[in-house]
């Protein structure tokens, strides 16, 4: 077998089993089994760096006579997350204007005018008046600045596609991680029913049942061991172990993105990335 052939094995050699524990828009639970460690890493690797999001990343300031600086605002701005159309916009490299300000299919405008008439007031994410109805801020509620009577902030932003790899305002997820599956074994014989591994238990996985120890919610072990440890007997009457291939995924998005669509994007790129790596091979076979 070549290396190309390989590389094309190890593609389709997964036969994933995939359970969907918890879906929102905002969050994906899923168990994954089937697969290895490596596949789990690249791809919650590719949904923090390489997933594109958009964020505001240029400012254009008409006036300010607000107490904070420019950048610091423009950094604020930048930190504010947008909703995300992925089918309408191109990341700026790959889009075909190839210009330095942008096109229609690779930037958004959105505007400020606010100014403070009455008396002090903050200023939120809200009032922001974007170009494109559909990329706004995911919260009216961020607060960007406050103003005192009299102090006006006048501005431009222009929001792009970007990698969280380049800068953390284009990650599209909060939180993107995955334990192993728990395998959790109370073996009656060397149990004297003590309770002392329920009580010990810090994300109370395990229940007295009548005078029984039971487990109540496998998916919440952490694999800390202390219940293990807190087991008088000898040998152990309870055994902790981990399933070797299989895990459980949490994606928690920021709003800019659902989370599945987060995940898919993920295999997206990841595929995508298989296939360049096999072409390379390919010319340097050649
Ligand atoms: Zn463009």
């Amino acid at each position: 077998m070549n290396r190309t052939a390989i590389i094309a094995h190890c593609v389709v050699s997964y036969q994933v089993k995939i359970e969907i524990l918890e879906k929102d828009e905002s969050i994906i639970r899923l168990i994954i089994r089937d697969v290895d460690v490596t596949l789990m890493n690249a791809l919650r690797r590719i949904a923090l760096a390489e997933v594109p999001s958009m964020a505001i990343d240029e400012v254009v300031m008409i006036e300010n006579s607000a107490i904070l600086q420019d950048e610091i605002i423009a950094h604020r701005l930048g930190l504010t997350p947008l909703k995300t159309d992925l089918d309408s916009y191109n990341l700026p490299e790959e889009c075909q204007c190839q210009s330095e300000f942008g096109c229609n299919l690779c930037r958004v405008t959105l505007t400020l005018d606010a100014e403070a008439k009455e008396g002090t007031r903050t200023v939120y994410s809200g009032e922001l008046i974007s170009e494109n109805p559909n990329i706004v801020p995911v919260s009216d509620k961020v607060p960007i600045i406050k103003l005192a009577k009299g102090q006006k902030l006048k501005l431009e932003a222009y929001a792009r596609l970007g990698k969280g790899k380049n800068h953390a305002k284009w990650q599209p997820v909060s939180v993107c991680a995955y334990k192993y599956l728990p395998k959790i074994e109370v073996t009656s014989k060397n149990c004297e029913d003590c309770a002392k591994c329920a009580e010990t238990c810090p994300k109370k996985v395990l229940i007295m049942k009548g005078n029984k120890v039971d487990v109540r919610d496998l998916l919440a072990c952490n694999l800390c061991m202390d219940c293990v440890e807190a087991c008088p007997q000898e040998p152990k009457g309870i055994k902790v172990d981990w399933e070797k291939n299989a895990f459980i995924m949490n994606i928690e998005s920021n709003g800019v993105l659902p989370a599945n669509r987060i995940l898919q994007e993920a295999t997206k790129i990841l595929d995508k990335q298989l296939k360049e790596f096999e072409e390379q091979l390919k010319v340097k076979e050649e």
